[in-house]
């Protein structure tokens, strides 16, 4: 049994000179917050001595594993040339390059640094290109922290309203009331919902703001045809469809969620699994919408650190790498699907009530009796503080996943991690 005392002290300690003692609220769900001393493939090595198999991957990013070979070889050489020079240099194009051929509806690319960021360039450019200003989002998705957007992720369903026509909710103080005129916040997965939204507020809607699976919420994946259904809708509206792949990019395929479904937005946006954990983000999108940015189009795109050689030289090793090897991803899902199935067996033998659900590249965990959640309300009910205590136990018997029952897979995790994996769970269930 693993035990976190130095971590602990140590979250002690940082509090005196870090707010909180982390530095992103999302790290306050594990206790301990845990300290690190580094990691490598598809394990962490913590200050207390201890080894664990990873499934937080960074929230997302480490798809090749951390530290992966195929990608600090190139970046270490690329350290020579330098960081930010606030100018071009040939590794923008081949990655840009390299994304067109990738992204199915990339007719030209932006970099930022954090998903967040690229959300917020989307709809900025969304609303210059229809010149309207509000926009559709969905009760439960999490599209960064910044004010437009960090409404209505986790609502209390005492202030969120009726399931239908869910009121907006901030999530943070310190954010402007004003925001929440903006948003339309709508029930995911449900297609008469949008239909009566964009019917009723047609020339308002610059935009219709998705993840393509619900990742952040349950690992929701969208009924079929409810993505045809939204890029029709949107188009027939005049509105945009953006796709924020920050999750789904990369990990649900080389082409993300657009080519696995075969659904084109008018944009998407990439960020963690795209580099492998340097800072870069993506917004990709047609040609006739990106050129907003284009200087005769007057949208304002801008970042010191967008482009920096180090991300690039990160971003362009990664996706040579995964697409060096086609079978990787049929590998790599592969083996989250034992491990569902084998997590599913656990549960039973152990009389929880375990629903696991998504795909084998990313799923979740919930403590809950439903067959499926197929959106915000339903995944509410799902008991947290048994996920918290799971993903605590888990910790104790050598594995780290979310405490929100998130579970991101690399292929740095072989059969061995997954049979050692589905060893602690049993032993974390019992300890339920
Ligand atoms: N969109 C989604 C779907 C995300 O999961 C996240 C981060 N978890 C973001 C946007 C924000 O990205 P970042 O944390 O890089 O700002």
């Amino acid at each position: 049994m693993l035990s976190f005392e130095k971590s602990a002290a140590l979250h002690e300690e940082a509090a005196r000179s870090v707010a909180g003692g982390v530095n992103s609220n999302v790290r306050y769900g594990e206790s301990p917050p845990l300290f690190f001393e580094r990691a490598e493939g598809p394990r962490l090595y913590d200050v207390d001595g201890n080894v664990l198999i990873d499934y937080v991957l960074g929230n997302g990013p480490a798809i090749l594993g951390h530290a992966a070979p195929a990608v600090i070889g190139p970046v270490a050489a690329s350290l020579g040339t330098g960081q930010s020079i606030a100018g071009q240099h040939g590794g923008e194009i081949a990655l840009a390059r390299r994304l067109k051929e990738i992204i199915p509806s990339a007719d030209l690319v932006r970099f930022s640094v954090s998903g967040s960021e690229a959300v917020h360039a989307a709809l900025r450019v969304a609303r210059g290109y229809t010149g309207r200003s509000r926009f559709i989002k969905f009760e439960g998705q999490y599209h960064g922290w910044l004010d437009n957007v960090l409404i209505s992720t986790k609502p209390g369903l005492n202030e969120a309203g009726p399931r239908d026509a869910p009121t907006p909710v901030l999530m943070s103080r310190g954010q402007p009331e004003r925001v929440k005129e903006e948003v339309v916040v709508l029930p995911w997965n449900d297609e008469e919902a949008l239909k009566g939204a964009l019917r009723a507020l047609e020339s308002e809607i610059a935009a219709v703001l998705t993840e393509p699976v619900m990742c952040n919420c349950g690992v929701i994946p969208p009924k079929p045809g409810y993505l045809a259904a939204m890029r029709r809708l949107a188009s027939e509206a005049g509105a945009l469809l953006i796709f924020d792949e920050v999750i789904t990019g990369f990990r649900l395929g080389l082409g993300g969620a657009q080519a696995r479904f075969g659904i084109a937005p008018d944009l998407s946006v990439f960020a963690k699994a795209v580099a492998n954990g340097f800072p870069l983000s993506v917004l990709a999108g047609k040609r006739a919408v990106m050129a907003l940015i284009e200087p005769k189009g007057q949208v304002v795109h801008s970042g010191t650190y967008n482009s920096n050689m180090t991300s690039v030289a990160a971003a362009l090793a990664t996706l040579n790498a995964l697409g060096a090897d086609p079978a990787a991803y049929a590998r790599m899902e592969a083996r989250g699907e034992r491990l569902m199935e084998g997590l599913r067996h656990a549960a039973k033998r152990h009389g929880e009530t375990l629903l696991v659900q998504g795909y084998g590249a990313v799923f979740c965990t919930l403590f809950t009796d439903a067959r499926e959640v197929v959106d915000f309300r339903s995944a509410a009910t799902a008991d947290v503080t048994r996920m918290t205590a799971f993903a605590a136990a888990l910790a104790r018997n050598g594995v780290r996943t979310t405490p929100r029952g998130v579970w991101f897979l690399s292929m740095a995790h072989g059969d061995a991690e997954i049979d050692a994996t589905l060893a602690a769970a049993d032993r974390a269930m019992a300890e339920l």
